[in-house]
């Protein structure tokens, strides 16, 4: 049985309201615990020895129905796996896809360290953040054991990113241990050949490993069932990525498998792999690119928890990238800014006065329209509640109230600040203008609907 609601969890805290975790009361950190915004082991009485059993029932009743599987070390370990639901909607997807690009050790030694230079340097902003790749697969493919060893010690030198040892040959991938096992690298992959040999090495070096049996959930499960029997938990199933023609397959075991896991089936309860790369098998370029990229997609929303791919141009990038971001967002928190009133650039007195939502992807928007158009002036964020412009004025989370509120906070006076006295409001807002003019006693002028036109509409409205 799991617990799901706050009174539950609340009813193995203390129930002191001591506050050493941080929190006012233990009906407060219940709530962040079944959030999964806080641990158990943030309550530091639960850790004493009078809770001790408490804090171990506590821990197994909250545990994800997946299994969640570290790979790495330090600050750029990723987790895996970790979900509790089929359907984003229902919860949210915990611990995003992480994304793993191949390098292979017949490279040339400046090929290798740019390739490597370019996974672990990618970066794109999005919303308030970067959005960077995760992992360094590293392939086999001179079937030399010391080579292969020599390639992994060159890619540790070169990045901390977490690290994926990729062969068939228990013998390849002892020798990338022997460098990399520190590092807790998953290896991949055990298969129904080779399991009894790289269980040895999972069991001897303590790292995760990878599971594969392509289309054959039924080995697969037999597969786990057999590691877990040998004590090994950090476990990661491929059941296989084929593309196009097998892609219906795939497709299918992926949902089976997960939905096992979720309804309890613990031992197939594991993080899932995916390796859109196998297109690369088929056809090569543009091609192989877009249907690498198609596959990333699918399996990013339905269940991968870990992909190797080979395309790092941005084109292939960007749409993994955006939609793995999307999948990722927690829908019951609207993506949101701080409110307040921003410049932008050096604006001075004669700089005009823009009012926006504080729906991030509008804030980050507008702010960069104004910032790559080089138009000095200040930003008035309300909060919206996260709500973008259009809607927040249907209902009612953007008004005159809320502006006026917006500058008193800020402490900007706009009669005081500026020469001119007036602000700007977004063109889907113009319903307000009256409203805020009576409010605020400023002279309300109405920009346009997208921020995209401020340029254009500065020219024809805004006198400098
Ligand atoms: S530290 Fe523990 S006992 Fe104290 S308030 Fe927080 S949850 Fe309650």
């Amino acid at each position: 049985m799991k617990i799901n609601s706050p009174l539950q969890a609340y009813e193995y805290l203390p129930k002191t309201n001591c506050g050493d975790c941080g929190e006012p009361t233990c009906m407060a950190f219940a709530s962040h615990l079944i959030d999964r915004s806080m641990k158990a082991e943030e309550c530091p009485p639960l850790l004493g020895e009078e809770y001790n059993d408490n804090y171990n029932t506590l821990a197994d009743l909250l545990a994800p129905e997946i299994r969640e599987v570290v790979i790495g070390t330090g600050d750029h370990a990723i987790t895996i796996g970790g979900d509790d639901v089929l359907y984003r909607h229902k919860l949210t997807f915990f611990n995003k896809t992480a994304f793993a690009y191949d390098v292979w050790d017949t490279m040339s030694e400046e090929e290798l360290v740019k390739r490597v230079n370019d996974i672990q340097n990618y970066k794109k902003f999005y919303i308030g953040e970067f959005l960077t790749l995760d992992a360094v697969a590293i392939r086999c493919t001179s079937g030399d054991a010391d080579q292969f060893a020599q390639t992994t010690a060159k890619v540790m030198e070169t990045t901390e990113l977490p690290l994926l040892l990729c062969s068939l040959d228990p013998e390849v991938l002892g020798a990338g241990l022997a460098v990399a096992a520190d590092r807790k690298p998953l290896i991949y992959a055990a298969t129904t050949e080779n399991w009894r040999d790289v269980a040895e090495l999972a069991l001897t070096h303590n790292v995760p490993v990878a599971l594969s049996a392509p289309n054959d959930p039924d080995a697969l499960k037999s597969l786990a069932l057999t590691f877990a029997s040998a004590g090994i938990t950090d476990l990661v199933l491929d059941p296989g990525t084929f593309p196009t023609d097998g892609l219906r397959d795939s497709f299918e075991n992926f949902l089976k498998i997960r939905r096992a896991g979720i309804d309890g089936q613990t031992d197939i309860a594991y993080p899932l792999m995916a390796v859109p790369m196998t297109v690369w098998e088929r056809s090569d370029g543009i091609s192989a690119a877009y249907w690498e990229s198609v596959l990333a997609s699918i399996f990013t929303v339905r269940y991968g928890d870990i992909m190797i791919m080979h395309s790092i141009e941005p084109y292939s990038l960007l749409p993994e990238l955006h939609i793995r971001d999307t999948v990722y967002t927690d829908p019951r928190k609207p993506v949101m800014v701080d409110a307040g009133v921003f410049e932008v650039g050096s604006p001075d007195r004669k700089s005009p006065v823009f009012i926006t939502a504080n729906f991030a992807l509008t804030y980050y928007t507008v702010e960069s329209d104004l910032a790559s158009n080089d138009i000095d002036c200040y930003l008035g964020v309300v909060d919206t509640d996260g709500i973008g412009v259009e809607a927040a004025v249907a209902g009612g989370q953007l008004n005159a109230a809320k502006i006026k509120d917006m500058f008193d906070s800020a402490g900007f006076d706009v009669q005081e600040k500026t020469d001119h006295g007036a602000v700007i409001l977004p063109g889907l807002a113009a319903r307000l203008q009256g409203d805020v003019e009576d409010e605020t006693g400023l002279t309300v002028m109405i920009g346009p609907p997208d921020s995209g036109q401020i340029p254009r509409w500065m020219e024809s409205k805004w006198e400098s």
